[in-house]
């Protein structure tokens, strides 16, 4: 978890916990800036965290996800796949 030190959140992380309204979109927005926030989102996904904004995510969002997604057995692998074939790709037309 080296990531967590490059966390926006690092200094105030009890502000990810909002569960609703302003304290909520201001948590996401925290996150929306965040260097390391697909790595967060992932431990958030294969630690299956049940509470918190995690990586822009709330904790319905990411049951959501978890749901349309079962096959999926390591976020942290999925998403550096997804970055990889990314950073990969011919340029669009
Ligand atoms: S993505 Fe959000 S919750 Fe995760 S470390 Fe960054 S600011 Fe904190």
């Amino acid at each position: 978890m080296d990531w967590v030190a490059q966390g926006l959140c690092r200094a105030q992380p009890e502000r990810m916990f909002a569960e609703e309204g302003a304290a909520l979109k201001e948590a996401k927005a925290v996150c929306a800036g965040c260097p390391v926030r697909i790595e967060c989102l992932a431990y958030a996904l294969d630690h299956r965290v049940g509470h918190g904004v995690w990586g822009a995510m709330t904790q319905r969002e990411r049951r959501a996800l978890l749901r349309r997604r079962p096959g999926v057995t390591s976020w942290a692998e999925f998403f550096e796949t997804a970055r990889t074939h990314q950073d990969t790709a011919p340029a669009g037309r």
